[in-house]
Order: C-alpha cells, then structure tokens, then sequence
C-alpha cells in the first residue's frame, strides 16, 4: 500500500502534535507545521527516532497568502518523499477572547484569519489536486464553543461555527470526487494551549456525563480514525469528542 501523507496545522503542540504522532504510528508520512520551529522539528525528532517519517514547514496562518505557501511547501514535501498529499487537519487556530463590546477589529480579524480564512484557502489549493486523484481526507478541528455558547469565546465560537458549515459545503462539494470532509469538535482538553483557562477546564468539563478534561490523545484517536479507510462512508459529519456535553 502506498504511504500517505499528511499536512497537520499547528502540530508543534496540543492536539495538532498528538494527532502527528498518531498518524506516524498508523504508518501515514506527516507534515508538521506551526510557527515555532524549535518545537517542530522536536516532534520531528520524536517521529523518527520512533521508526517513523515526517517533515517540518514552518508557517505563519493568518490570511490566504500564507495558507497558499503552505500548500505549495507542503505539496513539494510530500512529492520530494515519493507520495502525494491525502490528508489534511486544519488544527492551527487561536482562541483570544473577551466580552464582545470593546474587542479590537484586529483581534477580530486575526481570529477569522487563521481560524477560517487560512482552512479556506488550504483546501481551495489542497483539495483540487486530491479530487484528481480521486482520493483524500481532510479533518477541520472544531470547538464545543461552536455550538454551545461559552462566556468571551463569541468570535472564537463563531469562527468555529463558520469552519463547520465549510465542513459539510466540503463534503458535498468534493465527495463525488472522493474527498471527504469531516470536523471533529474537542470539548476540555489539557493542552499547552488550554493552560490559561486554568480551573475554568475542569469546570467546564464537570457540566459533560463523562466529567473529565480530555487529554490531546483521546481527540487525536478520533481525527486517525476519520482520516483512516476504515471511515470511508464517513463525510460531512461534525464528530463531538466533548465527554457528551452537548447531549445534556
Ligand atoms: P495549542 O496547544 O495552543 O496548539 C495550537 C497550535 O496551533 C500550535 O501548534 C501553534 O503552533 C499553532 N498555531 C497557532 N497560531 C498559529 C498561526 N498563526 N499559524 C500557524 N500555526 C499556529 O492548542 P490546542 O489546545 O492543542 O488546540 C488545537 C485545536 O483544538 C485548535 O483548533 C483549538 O481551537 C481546538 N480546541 C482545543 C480545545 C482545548 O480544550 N484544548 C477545545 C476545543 C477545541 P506555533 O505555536 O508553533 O505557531
């Protein structure tokens, strides 16, 4: 069977890094991306010593410029290494929060930016090339706050929300060509990147029946599976991994 290859956005940490070491596990050839450098070529590092193959490209995702680069650095990535590009999760995304009245338009802006705007922009330059070739998965990652409202998370909720219509206008769109597109919407989980929300984490994770804070492994498990053959009846679909929060 033919290696896969996958771009992660944001894998240098959290989610996007546990999911890297997971696809390299299943065998799949990984990009890992992100803005720190020092800490993805660590998770480079860590794939390889453990038998597996990855790739660093360093990116700044806030706009389509800058999306379209990482397409085209990826792309060249994956074809130097003997494969094609089949599988992105669009996984970068900042959280700035704050009560609506008095939020700066850059703030704004730079939330749409890489939360939307650069998802976009991959998968109009991504997702061409693996309709041709009558292949490819792309997982968005969502947010609890997409669905539920979260005190200060309005425009971060609504930049998520937004990623998620494109999830199923995705799968419509490039399915009959063998694309799918699915989300997958993490609730609580302890990650770098979580580390400021301190115990509002466990309080938020409380009001879910499973009651505990997820670790970047438990939603990484979920984004293998959806991106893997064995979900290949699986598209359009917005996949809570929330301790069932949103059932409640
Ligand atoms: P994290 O630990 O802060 O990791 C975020 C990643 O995104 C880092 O690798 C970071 O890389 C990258 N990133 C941020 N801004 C970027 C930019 N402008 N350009 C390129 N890369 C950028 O966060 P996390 O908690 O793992 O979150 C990962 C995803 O899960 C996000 O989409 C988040 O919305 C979602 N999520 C998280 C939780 C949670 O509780 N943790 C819950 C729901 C949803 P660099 O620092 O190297 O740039």
């Amino acid at each position: 069977m033919e290696t896969k290859t996958a771009l992660i956005t944001g894998s240098t940490s959290g989610i996007g890094r546990a999911t890297a070491l997971k696809l390299a596990s299943d065998g799949v050839r990984v990009v890992v991306s992100g803005r720190n450098a020092e800490r993805g070529l660590e998770v480079v590092e860590q794939i390889r010593t453990a038998g597996g193959e990855a790739y660093f490209v360093g990116a700044d995702l806030r706009d389509a410029q800058s999306a379209v680069e990482l397409a085209a650095k990826a792309t060249q990535v994956a074809e130097s290494a003997g494969g094609t590009l089949d599988v992105l999760v669009n996984n970068a995304a900042i959280g700035t929060g704050g009560p609506t009245a008095g939020t700066e338009e850059s703030a704004f802006d730079a939330v749409l930016g890489t939360n939307l705007k650069a998802p976009f922009y991959l998968v109009a330059n991504l997702a061409p090339a693996m309709a041709a070739r009558g292949r490819g998965a792309i997982v968005n990652i969502s947010t609890l706050a997409a669905e539920v409202a979260l005190p200060g998370l309005s425009v971060y909720g609504a930049s998520k929300a937004a990623l998620d219509l494109l999830t199923k206008s995705w799968a419509a769109e490039f399915g009959p060509a063998g694309v799918r597109v699915n989300s997958v919407s993490p609730g609580p989980t302890r990650t770098p990147g979580s580390e400021g929300l301190g115990e509002f984490l466990q309080v938020l994770a409380a009001q879910a029946p499973l009651g505990f804070v997820a670790d970047p492994e438990d939603i990484a498990a979920a984004i293998a599976f959806l991106v893997s053959d064995e979900a290949r009846f699986v598209t359009g679909v917005i996949l809570n991994v929330n301790g069932g929060r949103t059932v409640v």
